[in-house]
């Protein structure tokens, strides 16, 4: 069913108030969930409403935690995120390599221990937004879902990967991915009853492709992705498996978060960002310049199908945002039921519960 955004986006807000966040707090994971679903990408969206609320109730987030600076000069900062909520902790963090950047032109900042930062896409819409272009390599400590390149065993988190660069006159390219085949939350998706998974994106241990969402989950119900007996593979066969690697070392060694394994680790995000002013490395808007004319040139490439594009990276999470700003947020039955329960469950008020279209019974 569609779900129109503002009722939803209410509701969630509603959900981590009741739940202990701030009314700031709630605001913003509710603003960063709802767009990422407006992005397209469900699986980073209100559907981890109740996989947050049990990472709270674990201990595993913290409501309402400050981003605190361990070490800093004109052009790097490490800081922590204390394992607040990656949605208060992930703009603190853009923002100051944001304003180290402006000065200092180039600025690297490395975050660890940050509850989950959601879309990563986001932080480099927002340094590309104060004219930046920006690199983000980040792990998730403590999560083992990926097969490396060769391998079936689990040994690296779906470690995502972002670019963004700011165009003058048109939308920024922001390239953003998780480094296996699917993020876990499209698996999540998919084991609710939305969009199927492709074909070989999981391994069993036997080294067999699977699309299957219980090759990760296995039984276990509410869905972990810690009990399944396979795993999701890397991306890109020996290259992405190279890639993943790299955003386990720069985004959970080097920033002292910590990467994926081995041993039980307490789950949190690491990124590390490189933010740089344009005009420090070619001035006189030769950047842009040069950007803008490559880019109609990649652009103007004859599709490979009929009816086919060729697109940026970034256009179609702009497609997606304009369309369900217009008709709601997709959401399965069993989706929407899993929240309106974790809303319940916090004692958030009839109104706001009430507001949202009830699921099919
Ligand atoms: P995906 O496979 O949908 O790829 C998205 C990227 O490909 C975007 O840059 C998009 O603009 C581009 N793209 C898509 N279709 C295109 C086309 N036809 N032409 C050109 N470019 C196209 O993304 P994913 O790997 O499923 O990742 C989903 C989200 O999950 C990302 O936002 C990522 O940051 C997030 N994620 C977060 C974490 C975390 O720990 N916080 C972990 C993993 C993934």
């Amino acid at each position: 069913m569609l779900v129109p955004v503002e009722p939803l986006q209410d509701l969630v807000k509603e959900t981590f108030i009741a739940a202990g966040c701030r009314p700031g707090e709630g605001r913003r994971i509710a603003k960063y969930l709802i767009r990422a679903n407006l992005a397209g990408h469900d699986s980073h969206g209100v559907i981890r409403v109740p996989r947050y609320l049990a990472w709270k109730e674990q201990g595993m987030v913290v409501a309402n935690r400050k981003l605190a600076i361990v070490n800093e000069s004109d052009s790097f900062a490490v800081v922590d995120g204390q394992h607040g909520f990656g949605q208060s902790i992930g703009p603190q963090a853009v923002d100051l390599g944001i304003t180290k950047a402006k000065k200092a032109k180039v600025a690297i900042i490395t975050l660890r221990h940050s509850g989950h930062l959601g879309r990563i896409g986001e932080w480099s819409e927002r340094a590309a937004a104060a004219g930046l272009v920006s690199i983000h390599f980040v792990n998730v400590a403590g999560s083992q879902l990926v097969a490396p390149f060769g391998g079936v065993d689990r040994r690296l988190s779906t470690a995502p990967f972002s670019v963004g660069v700011p165009l003058a006159d048109r939308a920024p390219v922001i390239l953003d991915f998780a480094t296996s085949v699917v993020a876990e939350g499209k698996v999540l998706v998919a084991a609710f009853g939305g969009k199927p998974l492709p074909e070989r994106s999981l391994i069993e241990p036997d080294g067999s492709m699977s699309q299957n969402p219980l090759t990760l989950y296995g039984d276990h119900r509410p869905f972990d992705p810690r009990k399944g007996p396979g795993a999701i593979r890397a991306m890109g066969e020996h290259k992405g498996s190279g890639l993943a690697l790299m955003c386990e070392l720069l985004g959970g060694a080097l920033t002292g978060s910590g990467c994926a394994g081995p041993g039980a680790r307490r789950i949190a995000n690491g990124m590390l960002s490189i933010y740089m002013e344009p005009e420090a490395f070619a001035a006189d808007g030769a950047f842009a310049a040069e950007v803008k004319s490559y880019i109609d040139f990649f652009a103007s490439s004859r599709p490979a199908s009929p009816n086919g594009e060729v697109l940026l990276p970034g256009d179609p999470e702009r497609r997606n945002k304009e369309q369900r700003l217009k008709e709601g947020v997709p959401l399965s039955d069993d989706a929407l039921r899993a929240i309106l329960d974790a809303a319940r469950g916090v004692g958030v008020a009839a109104p706001a519960i009430a507001a949202v279209p009830a699921p099919a019974a």
